[in-house]
């Protein structure tokens, strides 16, 4: 019997689909072409639209409608010297992905006359048909408009893959009474934020700063594997993610693909999807195999957080289209496999300051070092007093099977820094309750000065299963899921860093009132943050049973699934946090509370579906037919007069699949009436709860155990489901 699954493997062997990528030469002489940078600005704009287009992208300003008419002229020049017809506003809603709503430049005027358009209002403003998008009940039904508005500070691109040219603007996304509801609109508020309490700080250090901007450096694993292979595969295509698939004998035991030299039809894929990037601006740098068979990763040189996030969703849109030119699927999922790793997004994060200064790098001189030590301080006190927050932010169906899962990293937060660092910050901490003179204050310098530095040189980090981890000039958020859109995660980070700065400033400016010195004042805020978020750092394996004991012991939160964990959304610390630091009103959070569950809810039942699906319509078929040629052969070997010892082994095979066919039926039967009693629940959060408790976890795995056992027991040659060992290993 022919099937999808053989089908594929015959044309991998016969044919093995392979296109050629062009050499493209130097990556500068292309990099940024289809993107209107500065540089591209300054040829098309007149010397006063691009005075006021730059200082909207350098500070904040605002573009009047006259300019923006420039503007926009001067990009529909531009884009239409490189063959553009047609336009986007480009925006993230929380659905997850990005959405466009193509519009010509063409336009017939009121007299019939034909011609080519796109003005200021045109691009500082949309109002795009988008009523089905998720609003959490922000807007009502009958009032679904949704305006996106365009974002300077992200520059316009032109999208040529697949669908013909299109200059996209990459926007945010409001409801008509002005709530967010996409992910750039709050991610910007909070960079607003966090910049004006870091530069409150730094202005203890350095009069000169005026402003600070977070940056993001992402590293985003994948897995590709075959067209053909995955399109048999119903689950891959609809949750992304397999459901079921026993262990292939050779996984990922012998590491050999680690860092292994990348398959030849990977790499053809690899460089092109690159190139795309490269002319899109996306700085990609990093480019290597992944521990789990048919893993990679790539990561970027890093950015300013807005354009960072811009640039991974871009990238995730880009490696689909490309791969399909390759006939090869990209796998974006947190675990698309079960039994070998899963992929994470790791958020590289630092701030930098205009003056040019990465405040979470140690600094040459004894001044530079205090400045350091604060804000390496604040953010692990950020940490510590919000982790249910960052917890929350990187919550998700997908990302469950990792952090709630046997794997790196678990979702538990805590905060690796190597040991030198913990031994400064002990240091600090012993000197509790001694008051703090200037000769103290000489020698903790000139400790920090001597001790720190060496951090650069050894790179203490290999503790690679620390969620949250200090990586030399940077942090390293590692619990982020492949699949998400990095600015939720960043949304959260700089928010809790905001306010923890804030608080840090009133702090010490109480102290200095007191008559402290104000480097004598820091220090003593400094001890005391150490002081009480000490149990937030965790140097050990972050995997073994031992930590999630201390952890518990500690008092740290331990959110397994995504809708304990959200519950961290809607608390009133949450609220009050989100709110005085103007990055979401209540309001809002509720209403992403809400959309988070429906996320959650929506997913578990799409998979619970195709699991049903796929067991009715494809294992218990192909179980069956393998038992009937079982019954035919025993039949047979019985009728020549054999003795039964000839065909024992038969009918034990037969009896074992009869029995894992039974359970299989009755769990997937016993999986959709529970189905029937959580779709039953009105209450959105109880019904998420449902869905995890009475759905997932007692069904998932249960069935899948017993598919895995059938499809050990089946001859292959019934089978219709690609299996692990030919999506992870055939090319
Ligand atoms: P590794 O040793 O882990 O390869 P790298 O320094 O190469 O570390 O960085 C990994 C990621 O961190 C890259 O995406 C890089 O751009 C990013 N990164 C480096 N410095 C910073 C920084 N100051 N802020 C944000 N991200 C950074
Ligand atoms: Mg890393």
């Amino acid at each position: 019997m022919e099937t999808l699954r053989s089908k594929a493997i015959q044309n991998l062997s016969i044919n093995p689909f392979e296109i050629k990528v062009e050499a493209v030469g130097k990556i500068t002489s292309f990099f940024g072409e289809n993107v209107f940078t500065l540089q591209t600005a300054r040829e098309f704009l007149s010397d006063e639209a691009y005075k006021s287009l730059k200082g909207s992208i350098k500070g904040n300003k605002k573009i009047d409608r006259t300019v923006a008419n420039q503007i926009a002229t001067g990009m529909r020049a531009w884009a239409e010297s490189k063959g553009v017809t047609h336009y986007t506003h480009w925006f993230q809603p929380l659905t997850g992905t990005t959405a466009e709503k193509h519009d010509s430049f063409f336009t017939l005027k009121t007299d019939g006359s034909a011609l080519e358009e796109f003005d200021g209002a045109a691009l500082i403003q949309q109002e795009p048909d988008a009523s089905s998008f998720p609003s959490g009940g922000l807007r009502a039904t009958f009032e679904a408009r949704g305006y996106t508005g365009w974002d300077p500070s992200s520059p316009a691109f032109i999208m040529e893959i697949g669908q013909g040219k299109t200059l996209c603007i990459p926007t945010i996304f409001v409801s008509y009474t002005g709530e967010s509801l996409d992910y750039k609109a709050p991610l910007i508020k909070a960079l607003e934020s966090l910049n004006k309490s870091a530069v409150d700080v730094c202005n203890y250090f350095d009069k000169n700063v005026t402003k600070v901007t977070p940056t993001l450096g992402w590293e985003q694993e994948y897995f590709v594997i075959d067209e053909a292979l995955a399109n048999a595969r119903p689950d891959l295509i609809q949750c992304g993610r397999t459901v079921y698939g026993a262990s292939p004998a050779k996984g990922q035991q012998l590491e050999d693909h680690y860092f292994g030299s990348i398959p030849e039809r990977t790499y053809a894929f690899m460089r092109d999807f690159e190139n795309e990037s490269y002319k899109l601006g996306i700085p990609l740098r990093t480019r290597h195999n992944e521990v789990a068979p048919s893993q990679f990763e790539c990561a970027p040189i890093y950015e300013d957080v807005n354009l960072a996030v811009d640039h991974n969703i871009l990238l995730m849109d880009i490696m689909d289209r490309v791969a399909r030119r390759h006939r090869l699927k990209v796998l974006l999922h947190e675990k698309p496999f079960a039994g070998i790793n899963g992929s994470g997004k790791h958020n590289n994060w630092s701030l930098a300051t205009d003056t040019g200064v990465n405040l979470l790098a140690p600094g040459k001189t004894p001044k530079t070092n205090l400045m350091f030590l604060t804000f390496f301080v604040n953010s692990i006190k950020a940490v510590n007093d919000y982790a249910e927050v960052l917890r929350a932010s990187i919550a998700s169906a997908g990302n469950d099977h990792r952090l709630g899962a046997n794997e790196a990293p678990p979702a538990i937060i805590s905060v690796f820094i190597g040991e030198y660092l913990a031994k400064v910050l002990n240091d600090i901490e012993t000197r509790v309750g001694e008051k703090f003179d200037e000769q103290d204050e000489a020698i903790l310098k000139l400790d920090l000065h001597r001790s720190i530095p060496e951090l650069l040189l050894d790179n203490t980090d290999r503790n690679r299963t620390s969620p949250f981890a200090f990586t030399g000039n940077k942090f390293e958020f590692r619990a982020v899921g492949s699949a998400a859109n990095c600015a939720n995660a960043m949304i959260a980070l700089n928010t809790i860093m905001a306010e923890t700065l804030k608080t840090f400033k009133k702090d010490v400016d109480a102290l200095i009132e007191k008559g402290d010195k104000k480097e004598i004042a820091i220090m003593h805020i400094i001890q005391k943050y150490i002081v009480e978020s000490k149990k937030v750092l965790f140097e050990g394996d972050g995997y073994s049973e031992e930590w999630h004991q201390e952890a518990e012991r500690r008092g740290l939160p331990n959110m397994r699934t995504t809708p304990l964990a959200l519950d961290a959304m809607v608390t009133e610390k949450t609220k009050q946090l989100f709110e005085s630091n103007d990055v979401y009103t209540h309001a809002e959070l509720e209403a992403r509370h809400e959309i988070e569950l429906e996320k959650y809810i929506k997913k578990v039942q799409i998979e619970a579906r195709v699991m049903g699906d796929l067991a009715i319509n494809h294992i218990i078929p192909a179980s069956i037919g393998y038992q009937n040629k079982l019954i035919e052969n025993i039949k047979g070997l019985k009728e020549t007069g054999l003795p039964e010892s000839t065909y024992a082994s038969q009918k034990q095979i037969l009896k074992e699949i009869s029995e894992h066919i039974q359970v299989v039926y009755s769990k997937v039967h016993d999986m959709v009436e529970a189905r029937k009693v959580a779709n039953n629940i009105a209450d959105t959060r109880a019904r998420a709860f449902a869905y995890c408790s009475d759905v997932k976890e007692p069904f998932f795995d249960g069935i899948r155990y017993h598919v895995d056992k059938l499809e050990q027991l089946v001859s292959d040659a019934y089978w219709t489901l690609p299996k692990y060992r030919e999506m992870l290993l055939l090319k």
